[in-house]
């Protein structure tokens, strides 16, 4: 059983004060992670390194699992200690490292070892090849190969010594809070959760907002949403996911507009109301899971006649240039697909019209929404004042 993990990152622009920043917001999100592992697990931070501390008897696979999810890091190791800290105590932890991870020890390695420790009696290189031939006599499968092996036997001579020859990858990124936050508008298909995640792999914090359309799409539509963003939250940490009922907006619209005109000028009060949303919960950027192309209200029009509502702030795209297919791979490898993919109406399909516009005109589409100057502020103001905050992934045992 490894004793420990060592987290690498990439310190590519962490330098200085940003580097405290940097290890601090990544600590605060290992430890968000593990709170789901039991046992206690204590995080240190030693000479510009993080370690993970296992308890005793701890789930090797969910904390793997949790590690792997945790942005910013490059990579982990699982390590053992050797207590016995004589160059014999580490030869007998190295092989004894070997025989537990190695089934049948064939490879060719190289043993690394790396002396912090100045006061160590032996060198590094005194260690690498009386180590090496420990491990050449006991395991005969075994060759050395110090230009090209197949596996690494790591050393630290540090306050404590470390063997580790697993490098597991991580999920790369940034940690989670170290760049601001922003406002995705999650719906409860394939795109928007894919949106959430890229962006918060970028360290940004997610809020979200869902668009309800009661009683035309039902509650476990919303329960759909609401799934979504606890899986979005295993990476992002916790979500604030804002349900605006959108019901008496989009019955406007319909009465007033012209009904091929109904998706985009939806989508339009959507990135507003999501837009005043933000700035009230100081989000700097809004995101979305559009793509060019994608469907009718994704054309490079659509789009720009969408994109011109919002006035104070960017809307991230992070898909904009992937297939659908490339979408989906993504959202099967980090766990929302069989999720966006349960049946349940979104809002946007029960009103649209058979044949969209494909190609809006933003003076004629302008021009249509002036005919909901009667009401329109008014139902958007209570829209945004019945908002349901639910906070998704703050606890052990989630919410809902
Ligand atoms: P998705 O798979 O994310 O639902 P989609 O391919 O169905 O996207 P659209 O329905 O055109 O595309 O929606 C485009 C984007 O608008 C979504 O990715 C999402 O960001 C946002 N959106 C659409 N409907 C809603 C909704 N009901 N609530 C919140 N956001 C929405
Ligand atoms: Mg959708």
């Amino acid at each position: 059983m490894f004793h420990s993990f060592l987290i690498k990152y990439a310190e590519i622009g962490v330098k200085g004060k940003n580097r405290y920043l940097f290890e601090d917001a990544l600590i605060q999100q290992i430890k968000y992670g593990l709170r789901a592992v039991p046992g206690h697990f204590s995080l240190s931070k030693v000479s510009g390194r993080i370690y993970v501390e296992c308890p005793e008897d701890y789930d090797y696979d969910e904390t793997v699992k949790v590690l792997s999810r945790v942005f910013g890091i490059s990579a982990f190791c699982p390590m053992v200690y050797a207590e016995d800290k004589s160059i014999e105590g580490i030869k007998k932890k190295v092989l004894q490292y070997i025989r537990d991870n190695y089934e049948d020890p064939h490879f060719s390695f190289k043993v690394d070892t790396r002396r912090a420790n100045k006061a160590y009696p032996l060198i590094s290189m005194e260690v690498d090849a009386m180590v090496g031939e420990a491990v050449l006599e006991e395991f005969p499968g075994t060759r050395v190969d110090v230009h090209d092996p197949e596996e690494v036997i790591h050393i630290e001579i540090r306050e404590t010594i470390n063997i580790y020859s697993k490098v597991i990858k991580g999920a790369g990124g940034m940690p989670i809070g170290t760049n601001g936050k922003a406002m995705l508008l999650l719906s409860g298909g394939i795109d928007s959760p894919v949106a959430g995640y890229m962006t918060a792999k970028r360290g940004v914090v997610i809020d979200a907002v869902y668009f309800h359309a009661p009683p035309y799409t039902s509650e476990r539509a919303k329960q759909k949403v609401v799934d979504l963003a606890r899986l979005v939250s295993d990476y992002a940490g916790p979500v604030y996911l804002h349900i605006i009922n959108f019901t008496d907006i989009q019955m406007y619209i319909y009465e007033k507009c012209p009904h091929d005109e109904l998706t985009i000028i939806m989508r339009r009060y959507m990135m507003r109301i999501a837009e005043e949303l933000a700035v009230r919960n100081e989000c700097l950027a809004l995101v979305t899971g559009e793509s060019i192309g994608q469907v009718a209200s994704q054309t490079l029009k659509s789009l720009y006649v969408t994109d011109e509502a919002v006035k104070s702030m960017p809307v991230f795209r992070p898909l904009i240039g992937f297939d659908k297919q490339e979408i989906v791979d993504i959202s099967e490898r980090i766990g929302t697909y069989e999720t966006s993919i349960l049946p349940y109406e979104d809002c946007c399909t029960i009103f649209v019209a058979k044949h969209p516009v494909t190609k809006p005109n933003l003076n004629v589409i302008k021009k249509s929404e002036e005919n909901l100057s009667e009401k329109i502020d008014e139902l958007v103001k209570t829209a945004i004042d019945t908002d349901e905050l639910i906070i998704v992934g703050k606890h052990k045992k989630n919410e809902e």
